[in-house]
């Protein structure tokens, strides 16, 4: 397989792109019966705009959407510049502050002052209580709760990026099984996983999970100072982004030769992977697919062992909304993109979890990651 890390990479999104995304947006929250949304740093800031800055954020930037009027962005003004640049900033118009300034002034006057708002999650509290403290008559709700379908739903474009996030997942992954596992700390064995998601074209690593033996029973084990022995069972979660898009990856491997056990609990998991996976078709409850897992690892005697939901939805963040969890009603819709990611973890002992990237489509799921499922060995 050619190296991922040097395919081209895919256009960028453009001014025409964002401002798509930004009126779409406005019009969701008016249909949801919100005066507009709220969105400060964070990933739907970038989703929506192309901007991400870098600089802390105890200073107030602020987009507001709302469907009566062109988006707008509040900005320090040393950072209007940069807020300027972006790709999509074609398509906002931006109001700069200065320190010594009351921002939230500043902001009010971009807010109904009785409107109730859509704000994004990663907003900081601070300057929600700013908001609050300006407008009092305002209300909010979690983006992500008052909007949840908000990302949720890909495109082509972003399809083609979580694809190419997912095949160099694949790469990493098969690379990761000709290095040493014996006698290696999981951490070393973490930055091996590092180095090849990099090497393969990811821009950012945001989690390495190598859960060895008893480690493996804890489902999001940091990476620690255990040394992996012969006969463990290993746990390896590994994900970032690669153009802007995210990857998420498990596959559980073994040190040697695996017991009878092991093998039993390994196809057990390997089993719940595949029938929530046939389980994924348009209507279908995002809690349907999490019970399809859940009943075949609870029919073999291991259901007190599955201790986490099924799945995440994944794009410019890797865990966002829908979450294919027990209660959640949200139908399954084709463009959307998630995990399916069932474990079972047997305390003190060691864990197993398998983990594929699956799109909802048409005619079903399909997978963006190629990797086998059976139990690698490893050396
Ligand atoms: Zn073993
Ligand atoms: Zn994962
Ligand atoms: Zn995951």
């Amino acid at each position: 397989m050619a190296d991922t890390g040097t395919q081209a990479a895919p256009a960028p999104f453009t001014s025409a792109d964002y401002a798509d995304r930004m009126a779409r947006a406005a019009r969701t929250a008016a249909d949801a019966g919100l005066a507009g949304l709220i969105v400060m740093p964070g990933p739907d800031l970038a989703w929506l705009t192309g901007y991400l800055p870098t600089a802390t954020t105890e200073r107030l930037t602020m987009l507001v959407l709302a469907p009566d009027r062109e988006p707008g962005m509040l900005v320090p003004v040393l950072e209007q510049g940069d807020a300027r640049a972006t790709a999509g900033a074609g398509a906002y118009r931006t109001t700069g502050w200065k320190d010594g300034e009351d921002p939230y002034a500043a902001a009010a006057a971009l807010l109904r002052p009785d409107g109730r708002y859509g704000i994004s999650d990663s907003s900081w509290a601070m300057h929600l209580l700013g908001l609050q403290r300006a407008l009092p008559g305002t209300a909010y709700a979690a983006l992500s709760e008052a909007l949840p379908m908000l990302r949720a739903v890909k495109d082509e474009p972003e399809l083609t990026r979580l694809a190419a996030a997912g095949a160099a997942a694949d790469a990493a992954y098969r690379d990761v099984l000709t290095v040493r596992f014996a006698g290696r700390r999981e951490s070393e064995v973490a930055a091996d996983l590092a180095a090849l998601l990099l090497a393969h074209g990811h821009s950012q690593v945001d989690f390495t999970v190598v859960g060895s033996g008893p480690n493996g029973a804890d489902p999001h084990h940091e990476a620690g100072e255990r040394v992996i022995v012969d006969g463990d069972m290993v746990v390896l979660d590994f994900g970032g982004l690669k153009h802007g898009y995210g990857s998420d990856t498990t596959r559980t491997v073994h040190v040697g030769e695996p017991t009878a056990e092991e093998q039993r609990v390994h196809d057990i998991v390997r089993e719940a992977q595949q029938a929530a996976f046939e389980a994924v078709r348009p209507g279908v409850a995002c809690e349907e697919v999490d019970r399809v897992a859940r009943a075949v690892i609870t029919e073999a005697g291991y259901g007190e062992y599955f201790i986490h939901r099924t799945g995440h939805g994944i794009g410019v963040t890797t865990h966002e909304p829908p979450y294919l969890v027990a209660g959640e009603r949200l139908p399954l819709v084709p463009g959307m993109c998630f995990s399916i990611e069932p474990g079972i973890y047997l305390p003190g002992r060691f864990g197993v979890r398998i983990e594929d990237i699956v799109v909802c489509t048409e005619d079903g799921g399909r997978r963006l990651n190629a990797t086998p499922h059976g139990m690698a060995l490893v050396e």
